[in-house]
């Protein structure tokens, strides 16, 4: 098992695996990146290719038709997509958190029937979480799934919902019994095909630019019984807050991607941009810059390791995943107004990449859970493993 250039044991079908990655990255991302983004238009050549990989599988169990990667090999595909656009993760990550609620939680049946088009990327979607009135609080969700006979009936609004345009199905939570004390007791997680008749809107965003994101309109909406995830009512919250674990290690990692972009690019114009007779490299408020930025993309790294790996050996990594997605998310936002700081005017234009990195790094101290609800979920876990 020879280490890659970070120095991290891999197998061989991993280095396989990430040498197809790099090429695809080069080939079919790189050299349009940039376009795209400025553009704002969805990638779908790259979001085809990746289907075409494979990746629209990639944790997804062989048993039905994924490469059943581990955590640790999909967060090193991650961060080397994000290291160039952030947003070409956005067309798988949100897809496979709500396969994995299906996998872990859904009937044999379920599973049968929705892992392998899912895998595929027959089956394209995301998670409906959030509404207008609540991210964090998930408990305040309003949107209703009412039982009407051999069906359930959707009504309500979500909120910036990744992948409601372009992909054709959502893992909605939704409450089946609006009365139940505690909240949570009382929502379900359903999975509503487009077909179903959902209107969508997309929303302007700052950066992750190219991936849609939308608000989308539940009114009176049917869908069979069988599409509640699992066989009880009521278990919606926990089963899609455990999907988060994975997406909470998955944001950590598109943190590395980013920070270590910001990086390389400001270490290549350091060497290359000349004041007072010599490369800016040389001047000791640069290197410190510099020294400071690579530190935070190996202990970003590190962390994102350690959760992948907990999450492997099917550990609680609650805490793990929160430390590695506060940090690496943060690490992103400083390393690209560093970046950008070293660019000069440059940074501020639109000709380099770093304004990009700029814009798209602070969305990762939101998704999967804000910042400020990881380091809640840090101290809770604290009190808890230290027995209190
Ligand atoms: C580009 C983009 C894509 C997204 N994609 C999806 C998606 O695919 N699916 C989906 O469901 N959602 C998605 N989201 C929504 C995202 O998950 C939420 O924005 C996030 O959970 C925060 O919720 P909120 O925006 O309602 O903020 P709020 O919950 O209103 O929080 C506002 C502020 O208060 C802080 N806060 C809240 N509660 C506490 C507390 N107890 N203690 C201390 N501080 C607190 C928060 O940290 C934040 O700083 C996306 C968002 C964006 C911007």
């Amino acid at each position: 098992m020879p280490p890659d250039a970070a120095g991290h044991d891999m197998t061989e079908e991993e280095r396989l695996i990430l040498d197809s990655v790099d090429k695809f990255i080069a080939q079919d991302v790189r050299p349009h990146a940039h376009r795209l983004e400025a553009e704002d238009a969805y990638p779908q050549a790259i979001a085809d290719k990746l289907a075409e990989m494979g990746m629209m599988g990639a944790t997804i169990g062989q048993d039905y038709g994924g490469l059943g990667l581990s955590a640790t090999t999909y967060t090193r595909i991650i961060e080397r997509v994000s290291a160039c656009w952030m947003s070409v993760s956005g067309i798988f990550n949100s897809h496979l958190i709500a396969a994995a609620a299906v996998e872990r939680f859904g009937t044999e049946e379920q599973k049968q029937t929705w892992l392998p088009k899912m895998a595929a990327g027959e089956m394209r979607g995301g998670i409906a979480l959030t509404e207008p009135d609540c991210g964090t609080d998930l408990q305040g969700v309003r949107t209703t799934a009412r039982k009407d006979g051999n069906e359930y009936v959707l009504n309500g609004n979500k909120m910036w919902i990744t992948n409601c345009l372009q992909g054709n199905f959502l893992a909605v939570l939704a409450k089946t019994d609006p009365e139940t004390d505690p909240p949570h007791k009382g929502m379900s997680l359903i999975l509503i095909e487009k077909d179903a008749g959902y209107r969508t809107s997309k929303l302007e965003k700052l950066g992750y630019k190219g991936i849609d994101t939308g608000e989308v309109v539940f009114e009176d909406i049917r869908v069979p019984r069988m599409n509640l995830i699992g066989p009880d009512e009521g278990r919606g919250l926990q089963q899609i807050l455990s999907g988060l674990e994975l997406g909470r290690i998955n944001i950590a990692a598109r943190g590395v991607g980013v920070a270590r972009a910001c990086l390389d690019d400001a270490l290549a114009y350091a060497l290359e941009r000349k004041t007072f007779g010599k490369p800016i490299a040389q001047h000791q408020a640069i290197q410190l810059k510099l020294a400071d930025m690579a530190t935070r993309v190996e202990a970003a790294r590190l962390l994102v390791e350690n959760a992948a790996r907990a999450y492997d050996t099917g550990e609680r990594c609650d805490m793990e995943a929160g430390m590695a997605k506060l940090f690496a998310s943060e690490a992103a936002i400083e390393n690209s107004l560093e970046a950008m700081r070293i660019h000069g005017a440059y940074g501020y234009s639109k000709e380099y990449n770093v304004e990009r990195y700029f814009r798209d790094a602070p969305l990762l101290a939101i998704g999967e859970g804000t910042n400020e609800l990881q380091r809640i979920i840090i101290a809770r876990q604290l009190a808890e493993r230290a027995g209190g």
